[in-house]
């Protein structure tokens, strides 16, 4: 199962560091879409100057699923269709640059251009390298999809020159020391504390605003490695911890975080302040705009996330932002609510496993066997409910589906469904308003309740419905619940 941030070890080092340090901005690809998102960038961090910006930028929007495709085209060794990709890399790439430098900045640009056409000109070899080979291993898949992100401080520094700010690209992969899981590489903090101390602190003494690609990092063998797809955020909040950020900022192209997706139901709010824990929750079952893994460090060291939207017309302020204008502050304490749920997040196209016991088996010795199965596939549970003589999980991760399944069969009779969707409630009041569920069943009326589940942390009750189910249960819950709501809260 995944480690959830509740659980997690602390695993930061003390740096003694009072945590009135920098500003930790990360922008997401949107954010640094083109030339027009650039200058947005620049404005935005210029705005926050006398605190100290440290700049963390994802590839632009779409690059690394090109990356992505680029992998597949090598490994089927087709060189013309890759060469066509990374063409169009470099013009996009060259475009936004030539945008943002005008006339104004010829040496900036001269430089980022020849670094734009040395970082794709690695590329084009690494395609035909893994096109000689026909082998595409996860280290190597971490080396290609690392171009993004090598790629974009060059766009946010000449961003940042072109606004009259001193910026300085530090490579992540100096910085940020990861274990060897590549694809999904966790951070090793010791050594990143050291890096952090010699590579950023001096460049934020001295004024100028460090500018990082989020997502990758090396490790201690200097290999290069990602955190997996979205792993921006966690970049961020990383760096946030080894730095003693005063404040995290994650900029999208969405006003934070809202009640529901907007996408499956209507009069959805915004969420001015939450707690780690509720994100999290809410992070994990399926709501977009974190990645789940983002909090940990930041809330090990109570740094205060800010999400805000790079598009939003909006009037930047100096100093933190005081939540009137746009965002969803997570901290470590939220004030209570009125509404005993702050959020109604899900997870859809999940598929159901019910695994019962032929009896040869002990108890404990069968819960055994099964997380072994599961263990050995790498797929995360996310959901898990058991009676006498059965366990009913649930796995969003279906591609080993099949095989374990099998493997369960050996020993189980073993059924599944795919089709369902996990729909969570989540709000800390959940855990001292009583009667609570019964308002959700009856909030469900006649939906099919397949699995319900209450984790141990009482402030998420997860449900699980058929797909088809979920435009109408979450109509039904939000009417219920999220009305009538506290305007400290709720925007
Ligand atoms: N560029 C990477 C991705 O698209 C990481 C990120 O944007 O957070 O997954
Ligand atoms: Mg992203």
């Amino acid at each position: 199962m995944n480690l959830r941030p509740v659980d997690a070890p602390a695993v930061i080092p003390d740096n003694g560091r009072p945590a009135n340090g920098p500003v930790v901005m990360k922008f997401g690809g949107t954010s640094c879409e083109d030339a027009a998102a650039l200058t947005r960038l620049a404005r935005i961090v210029a705005d926050r100057g006398p605190e100290h910006p440290v700049v963390v930028v994802s590839a632009m929007a779409k690059v690394t699923d090109s990356l992505v495709e680029l992998a597949r085209l090598a490994l089927a060794g087709d060189i013309a269709t890759a060469d066509a990709v990374i063409a169009r890399l470099r013009e996009r790439h060259l475009t936004a640059l030539r945008e943002l430098a005008g006339e104004a900045l010829p040496a900036a640009l001269a430089e980022a251009e020849a670094a734009v056409h040395g970082l794709l000109q690695d590329l084009s070899e690494l395609v035909r390298g893994i096109a000689a080979v026909g082998e595409l291993t996860d280290r190597t898949r971490d080396a290609m999809l690392s171009f993004g992100e090598r790629l974009s401080p060059w766009l946010a520094r000449l961003a940042l020159e072109s606004a009259g700010l001193r910026a300085q690209i530090v490579d992540a992969r100096h910085v940020i020391v990861t274990d060897a899981q590549h694809t999904h590489a966790q951070p090793l903090y010791p050594e990143s504390q050291r890096h952090a101390d010699e590579r950023l602190v001096p460049l934020i003494a001295a004024g100028v605003i460090p500018v990082l690609g989020g997502f990758i990092a090396a490790t201690s063998q200097g290999v290069t490695s990602t955190f997996g797809r979205g792993g921006s955020d966690f970049s961020g909040a990383i760096l946030g911890a080894l730095l003693g950020a005063r404040r995290i900022e994650i900029w999208t192209d969405v006003d934070g975080m809202l009640t529901a997706d907007p996408r499956v139901c209507d009069g959805v709010r915004r969420i001015k302040v939450i707690s780690f824990q509720e994100a999290a929750e809410s992070a994990y079952f399926g709501a977009k705009v974190l990645h789940p893994s983002t909090l940990l460090p930041a809330m090990e060291k109570s740094i205060p996330v800010w999400v805000l939207n790079s598009r939003a017309d909006m009037k930047i302020l100096s100093g933190p932002p005081d939540g009137q204008l746009t965002g969803t502050l997570i901290t470590t304490r939220a004030p209570r609510t009125r509404s005993p749920i702050k959020c109604i997040s899900c997870k859809r196209k999940i598929a159901v496993i019910d695994v019962v016991s032929t009896r040869m088996l002990q108890a404990h010795g069968f819960l055994q066997a099964i997380w072994d199965v599961f263990a050995r596939y790498e797929c995360p549970v996310d959901m898990v409910s058991t009676s006498e003589v059965s366990v009913s999980l649930t796995v969003s991760d279906t591609r080993s589906l099949v095989e374990i399944v099998d493997e369960l069969g050996r020993f189980a009779e073993v059924r599944y469904e795919g089709r369902k969707a996990i729909i969570c409630l989540v709000g800390e009041s959940l855990r001292n308003t009583p009667g609570v569920a019964a308002k959700v069943f009856s909030a469900m009326g006649d939906i099919n309740l397949r699995m319900i589940s209450q984790g141990a942390s009482e402030i998420n009750i997860g449900m699980v419905i058929e797909d088809d189910d979920v435009p109408r249960a979450m109509r039904q819950l939000h009417d219920r619940f999220l009305v009538d709501l506290d305007p400290a809260v709720f925007a």
